[in-house]
């Protein structure tokens, strides 16, 4: 029985994929500098414990997650993997730092203070990044005041300070404003003179483009390259090669056909232009299709775009059919990935949503099984 079979709406992770992504990206970096794996938000709804083992097994450096919970599902996988936090640490979550052995990011330096009490009172070091805002408006302190800060880090002999970094706000779009935020972490870094096994990051995968490999940077934050996703249109890493991993499926639950004028699905936002065979697919925004994809998306059934008719319901979308002649119910619709000779990629798919890959990732539900397709196995 295929796998389709058995689910109303899944979704298929191609762990061979990704574990092609993962070399061509790895082969891609320069000698020595470290790939950082970002696996937050359940490694982007592709399933954080699948995803970490391949991770793991590809021999990447290290990992970033969003907070101390997350991290500990990786700790549990394995021993002495080094792992960022990328957020905040909440007072109730800084014990989480000792007891998994996790390294937090630092802002400022109150979260410094309160982090060195804490190393001092279980008599053990705790692992820091300095983060620096150099224009993102976010996390770090303010580059102006980084300075202050380093030195700070520097009285508090229980903290290592084991990584310095900041975020680009606008590595997809602004390639100058992303270059003025590269050059205040240099400066900046050039009268910190921090040790040589520092780890030294800022590019995200869009920032990889413009990565540079002159200066301090001897480590990447690559999170949605690796599951095959560009990070923006005509990327220079579109030329990386990387696969899609993720497949975004559904079946159709029922067809009928509707006669012309006839409004569809709740508030009538659609009515049929001529009479209209329909199908009902199984799966609504109760699985994550985004309920902007209402009269904009469309599914690939048998290498055909159909497109979504009205809005989508919680449990069901409507789609028009009347192109295909041989429809049944129980066939597969697909949302993204290929169907015969089509294909809508994540980025398509989210454009169609007026959403980005990142959110569209991670919003496909509980509710929606993930299976897994490992090299062996295809
Ligand atoms: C999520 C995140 C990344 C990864 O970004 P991608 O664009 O998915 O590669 C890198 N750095 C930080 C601080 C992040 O929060």
């Amino acid at each position: 029985m295929p796998d389709h079979a058995r689910y109303r709406c899944w979704v298929e992770i191609h762990l061979d994929a990704f574990e092609r992504n993962l070399k061509r990206i790895q082969a891609s970096l320069p000698k020595g500098v470290r790939y950082i794996a970002i696996v937050k938000a359940d490694a982007y709804g592709h399933g954080m414990p699948q995803i970490v083992r391949r991770l793991m097994q590809c021999g990447v450096d290290s990992f970033a997650v969003a907070n101390t919970r997350e991290a500990a599902v990786i700790r549990e996988m394995g021993a002495g993997w080094p792992i960022l936090i990328l957020g905040p640490v909440l007072p109730e979550e800084a014990t989480d730092l000792v007891r998994d052995d996790l390294t937090a990011t630092i802002s400022d330096l109150n979260e410094a203070k309160q982090l060195h009490a804490l190393a001092k009172s279980h008599n053990t070091d705790l692992k820091v990044h300095l983060k620096i805002d150099t224009g993102m408006g976010r996390l770090g302190v303010w580059h102006e005041q980084a300075l202050e800060l380093y030195q700070a880090l520097k009285s508090m002999p229980m903290l290592h300070l084991e990584g310095i970094y900041t975020h680009f706000s606008s590595a997809d779009s602004d390639p100058e404003f992303t270059e003025t935020q590269r050059r205040r972490f240099i400066e900046l870094l050039e009268q910190m003179q921090p040790p040589p096994d520092c780890n030294i990051h800022a590019d995200n995968s869009a920032g990889l483009d413009s990565f540079n490999r002159e200066s301090y940077f001897n480590a990447v934050r690559i999170g949605l390259l690796q599951f095959g996703i560009p990070p923006y249109p005509h990327s220079a890493l579109a030329s990386a090669k990387v696969e899609p991993v993720l497949h975004f499926k559904t079946r159709v639950g029922l067809i009928k056909t509707l006669p012309v004028g006839t409004g569809i699905s709740y508030g009538h936002t659609y009515h049929l232009k001529k009479e209209t065979s329909v199908a009902v697919l199984t799966a609504g925004y109760g699985d994550g299709l985004p309920y902007a994809l209402g009269n904009s998306g469309s599914v690939l059934i048998h290498g055909t775009h159909c497109p979504v008719l009205g809005r989508v319901t919680m449990d069901q979308t409507i789609v028009d059919v009347s192109e295909l002649s041989d429809l049944k119910i129980g066939d597969t619709a697909t949302f993204i990935g290929t169907s015969g000779t089509k294909q809508i990629s994540a980025s398509e798919f989210s454009a169609a949503a007026d959403t980005i890959p990142w959110e569209a990732l991670c919003s496909i539900s509980k509710r929606v099984t993930r299976v897994y397709r490992a090299p062996r196995e295809l």
